[in-house]
């Protein structure tokens, strides 16, 4: 398999499978996507959306159901597997117990038929590179979570792949591990030049190792686009949602003028809201918790409420504000309100998102 690639292919790739009695549906439904060399994509969603299908397509460990996926010109779905030379890491680390560390990152090597002598210095280069000189000689149940998830690392990449496929790599972590491994991931990423596509349901994951983000629902698409994009401007309200845009509300059309628009519900009325391709007298705002401002005093685009439970969460706290008409929204604000207190809370019209509703 040549590894001086410069772009990997995904024409309209396809998976099928037979649902609940029997009736087939697309896991993955027409995945178009080109991931040029050092890129890091992000495959991301909720539970079911195809992220796993999509991956084990690519892999060649699913066979496509219609499309096609091409390393450069040459067209990789129709080899098995081995043929493709992808490196995989996955959730579960998957190595082999009763091998050690040194086995294990070889295994590949081995596998391959490269000749002994360079299996040793290779292995010791990939253990380099995911900090682990000197555990070779252990077995993997002599390593913490995160040490097996670097052995699983160095015998991704000890093949040399021009693509690296990552499922859920992290989840097995604790919270710190988590991040410290995910920062390992990235440099490890960048010292490679290769490609990585990295499948997870974690937002804050995907938004801090990608360069683009691909999210995913039912199968489907939803966008495609740079992290500052996908957090900023998701393509729409299922993407919002997932993207931490926890209040979503529907409203009416007030008025519109110019480029702007004002919308209105039972207690609520946001004016000089940027204006959406929307049609129709309804609408749906999308608002993060982060972006109101607790204990405003009374004027434009100002909710009042009462508080009626309160997370701490620290340096804040997520507070839960029911509205006259019974709307509840979710807001960051101090640690000093307390439940029963009545606020007012403010939300700059630039930061409401407007879409159609659902
Ligand atoms: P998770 O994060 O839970 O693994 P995912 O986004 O990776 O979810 P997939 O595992 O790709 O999702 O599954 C997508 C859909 O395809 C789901 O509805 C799942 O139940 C279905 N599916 C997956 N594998 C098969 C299979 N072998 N046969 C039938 N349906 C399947």
């Amino acid at each position: 398999m040549k590894h001086d690639f410069s772009e990997l292919k995904l024409d309209r790739v396809t998976r099928r499978f037979a649902g609940a009695g029997g009736k087939a549906f697309n896991a993955l439904d027409e995945l178009t996507l080109t991931v040029k060399r050092g890129e890091f994509i992000a495959l991301l969603g909720p539970s079911g959306c195809g992220k796993s299908t999509a991956l084990n397509c690519i892999a060649g460990l699913l066979g496509l159901s219609g499309g096609s996926i091409w390393l450069d010109d040459l067209r990789l779905d129709t080899l098995p597997p081995e043929k493709r030379g992808f490196g995989m890491v996955f959730q579960n680390y998957a190595l082999f117990p009763h091998m050690s560390v040194e086995r294990n990152v070889g295994f590949g090597l081995r596998m391959q038929g490269v000749p002994a002598a360079e299996i040793a210095p290779r292995v010791d280069r990939a253990l380099a590179l995911v900090q682990l000189v000197g555990q070779g000689h252990k077995l993997p149940g002599q390593l913490s979570g995160g040490q097996q998830q670097r052995v699983a690392i160095a015998r991704a990449i000890v093949i040399e792949p021009p693509l690296i496929l990552m499922d859920e790599p992290l989840s097995n972590l604790d919270a710190k591990l988590r991040i410290e491994t995910r920062a390992e991931i990235r440099r490890i990423h960048r010292e490679l030049d290769r490609a990585t596509i990295y499948v997870t349901h974690d937002q804050d994951e995907a938004l801090s190792l990608a360069d683009r983000i691909v999210v995913m629902k039912d199968g489907a698409v939803q966008q495609i686009a740079p992290p500052p994009e996908v957090y900023a401007q998701p393509a729409n309200l299922a993407v919002a949602r997932f993207m931490g845009y926890r209040n979503v509300l529907e409203l009416d059309v007030a008025g519109q003028e110019g480029g702007r628009v004002s919308l209105a519900g039972p207690g609520i009325s946001l004016a000089g809201v940027a204006k959406q391709p929307i049609d129709g007298r309804r609408a749906a705002v999308a608002i993060r918790p982060e972006e109101f401002a607790v204990g405003a005093p009374d004027g434009p685009n100002t909710i009042a409420g009462r508080i009626d439970n309160v997370e701490y969460s620290g340096r804040d706290a997520l507070l839960d504000v029911v509205t006259a008409s019974g709307a509840v929204l979710h807001v960051r604000g101090p640690v000093t309100f307390r439940r029963g207190d009545e606020v007012r809370v403010h939300v700059p019209p630039e930061r409401v998102l407007v879409y159609r509703p659902d």
